[in-house]
């Protein structure tokens, strides 16, 4: 008997097929946003998922917080099917930051009860709420005078420690993170980013981390998976991926990050300025189109995930 817990998370082969156009003149089509993806982060790890707009990653967080089912395999915390618990169950274990904290917050509503809503919606009294509300608003850098206010009545920064503060009120295992300091100025983004980091290790959270911006990834994530077209095609330790990169699709995404637009995407990767079609993935090697270094081979036969020099690569070259 192996004493080891379980990783906080596993996400085990899971996909997700979305159905579009199902008019009478249109043929349905279906896009695998999230194709086959596997990968496990250990208590208080931080695991970051990178790719450009469309390559399956808001997917894949929206999976892990129960907002959409997948179509196939199995979401795991702390060794328990995600399916089998119910929404109170997974509002406990797992909660989200988005990337847009004023329309992910209420604009009417007052800032107590934009952070108190989750300790509400699990039957916690009024009382409680408040010494809970303000407690966690001091944590995350705010005072208790703001919980009267409104969320537009703060500043940007301000605005995402509330949705930070509400996301951890019920001291979950798991936050979600995604693109959490995309609409920030860049002073405030780094606040942000060492304001997580710092709760990270105060309370032991694991934190997956989505976000197109490499840099952010870089200063944040121990570990780190690169998705193409709903696949991850490397995955390996920060250090290893920024510094010696296995995979020609994290190569071409590192030369891009010099010039990063946020919320927009990686505006120039070096591959051409077309995405191809989630619902029309090429044959054999789903990047051949774009890659610089393909060959013939790459057209027709499809890589598969490989261990090399311990990061898991998908390249018949690699
Ligand atoms: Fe490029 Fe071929 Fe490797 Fe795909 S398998 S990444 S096309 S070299």
């Amino acid at each position: 008997m192996s004493g080891a817990p379980p990783p906080a998370i596993e996400i085990r082969d899971v996909a997700k097929i979305f159905r579009q156009g199902t008019g009478a003149f249109s043929a349905a089509r279906f896009v695998r946003a999230v194709d086959g993806v596997s990968f496990a982060v250990p208590a208080g790890g931080c695991f970051g998922v990178v790719g450009e707009s469309g390559c399956g990653k808001s997917t894949l967080a929206r999976l892990i917080l129960g907002l959409h089912p997948p179509s196939s395999g199995d979401i795991l915390v702390d060794g328990r099917r995600l399916a089998d618990m119910d929404r109170r169950e997974r509002a406990r274990l797992i909660q989200p930051v988005f990337q847009d904290p004023f329309s992910s917050l209420n604009p009417r509503r007052a800032i107590r009860d934009i952070v108190g809503l989750p300790l509400a919606a699990q039957g916690i009294g009024r009382a409680e709420r408040e010494r809970r509300v303000v407690e966690m608003l001091e944590r995350v850098g705010l005072t208790a005078e703001m919980a009267g206010r409104l969320p537009a009545q703060l500043s940007g920064g301000q605005r995402q420690r509330v949705a930070i503060a509400r996301a951890l009120i019920l001291r979950p295992r798991i936050v979600v993170c995604d693109e959490p300091t995309s609409a920030l100025d860049v002073s405030v983004q780094a606040q942000i980013l060492n304001l997580l980091a710092e709760l990270r290790r105060e309370l032991g959270l694991t934190l997956l981390f989505i976000s197109h911006n490499l840099a952010v990834v870089e200063h944040i994530c121990d570990e780190v998976a690169v998705m193409y077209l709903g696949r991850v095609v490397e995955r390996a330790a920060t250090e290893k991926l920024f510094h010696a990169a296995a995979h020609p699709y994290t190569r071409a995404l590192l030369a891009s990050v010099l010039t990063p637009e946020p919320g927009l995407g990686i505006p120039d990767v070096g591959l051409g300025d077309t995405y191809p079609d989630p619902a029309n993935v090429p044959p054999g090697c789903r990047f051949h189109p774009r890659c610089p270094i393909a060959v013939e081979r790459c057209r027709s036969e499809t890589p598969l995930p490989r261990m090399v020099d311990g990061r898991q690569v998908e390249c018949l070259l690699a």
